[in-house]
């Protein structure tokens, strides 16, 4: 049985085929750039084994439609492809960005779920769209193959109210549905699956903090199991310092920079979700060029990795206080997997929270999972694998299985 999901963004489109019995990748690749002058694909099949064959297409993409033509063209190639036919493939499992307050759960789509995510565009301006357009080309290119929604907010949907909703004017909240919402959480879902299933635990006896440090980063608090707290909020800009968000800042700065400045609403948002933090701060946004000018030297590249490790560290603290009992630190994504310098700064001084580290083992390189704690340390701090498609691949399943 093999599951396409596909991650459409405003000009991408992610994808991975996988086959459901061995869980391996049989095909990934990503659409990139579309709607500009040149886009391009860039298209795997399987990847990361012996047999890794790969092509990379540069053509201008026009929109998603056709740069779904061109990925449903090369997963059914004979030498590059998956599949003799669109057909073969069981379901299609499509993250969608934002589904509200009443539709988080997974869902086979239907018009009904359509018009939702369409009415839930103003709380998700960028993706809802996009996730949207993925969604119908694929119901065109590959008519009689279910397509399932999964919600990144889902798993964030269990927060108590004190913790989703901002100390704003209650009628923010009940006409415009502004309040803390979350993202990333098909993979804190993944993580905290993963992590009681690595320390023996049924899922509702397990208490963690999630720190999910990729592009994007957020940080979740999860009690028994269920989320009760995440950093991002309405939109993802919320939270700790990012690659090029800021994370939280006093918001009275917006009308402050716009009087200072004359910038506009719009031009501030842009400078807040694409040229702030690490980027705002050093002029970088991938870790791995920010270790090496810190190793030159450059203070501001110094600057951003204490900020960045600091503000994470808050917010662990926070959350110890919210949950009361913490049974593991979880560090996932690209630079919670891979980075262990930025592990052994967010840890440093945690000692009296019972938070030790072992530095051997945080050098080490993850497999799927591995632990960091030093014997004596009294919560468990782990390095866990995330795996969105898997999840959303998993959870298309599950939903076809009892619709
Ligand atoms: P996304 O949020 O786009 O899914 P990822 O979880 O793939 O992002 O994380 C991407 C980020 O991970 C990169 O910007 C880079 O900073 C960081 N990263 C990836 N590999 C490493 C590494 N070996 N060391 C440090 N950082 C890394």
């Amino acid at each position: 049985m093999q599951v396409l999901v596909i991650n459409s963004g405003s000009s991408s489109i992610k994808y991975q085929l996988l086959n459901m019995e061995t869980r391996a990748v049989m095909a990934s690749g990503v659409v990139e750039r579309i709607g500009e002058p040149m886009g391009s694909l860039t298209h795997k099949k399987a990847p990361g084994t012996d047999a890794e064959a790969r092509k990379t297409i540069e053509q201008p993409i026009a929109d998603h439609k056709q740069g779904m033509n061109l990925l449903v063209g090369l997963l059914t190639d004979p030498e590059l492809g998956a599949v003799a036919d669109m057909g073969e493939i069981y379901a299609v499992g499509h993250r969608v960005l934002q589904g509200g307050e009443t539709l988080y759960m997974p869902m086979a789509v239907d018009d009904a779920v359509k018009d939702a995510i369409r009415a839930n565009i103003p709380i998700g301006p960028l993706h809802n769209p996009a996730n949207l357009a993925g969604i119908e080309v694929a119901q065109e290119l590959m008519p009689g193959v279910p397509q399932v929604a999964v919600f990144d907010t889902e798993f964030h949907q269990t927060m108590p109210r004190e913790a989703f909703i901002y100390p704003l004017p209650y009628e923010m909240y009940e006409r415009h549905r502004i309040r803390r919402y979350g993202f990333h959480g098909t993979s804190h879902k993944f993580v905290a699956k993963e992590a009681a299933r690595i320390l023996g635990k049924a899922p509702a006896e397990l208490n963690c903090i999630i720190a999910h440090l990729g592009n994007g980063c957020s940080l979740s608090a999860v009690k028994a199991g269920r989320c009760v707290d995440t950093s991002m909020g309405l939109t993802p800009l919320a939270g700790v310092m990012m690659g090029t968000r800021c994370g939280d800042i006093d918001p009275a700065i917006i009308p402050f920079i716009a009087e200072q400045t004359g910038m506009g609403v719009k031009e501030i948002d842009a400078m807040l979700n694409k040229q702030s933090g690490l980027k705002g701060i050093c002029g970088m946004n991938d870790m791995r060029d920010i270790h090496a000018a810190r190793a030159k030297g450059d203070e501001r590249a110094q600057l951003a990795f204490e900020m960045f490790t600091y503000r994470i560290r808050k917010y662990i603290g926070a959350y110890f206080a919210a949950l009361g009992r913490v049974d593991a630190v979880v560090f996932t994504a690209g630079i919670g997997e891979n980075d262990p310098d930025v592990r052994a700064g967010v840890l440093e001084g945690l000692e009296n929270l019972g938070i030790v580290m072992d530095p051997a083992a945080n050098a080490g390189r993850a497999g799927e999972w591995m632990r960091i704690a030093a014997p004596e340390s009294r919560v468990d701090v782990l390095v866990v694998r995330t795996n969105e498609e898997l999840e959303i691949a998993r959870t298309t399943v599950e939903v076809l299985r009892t619709t």
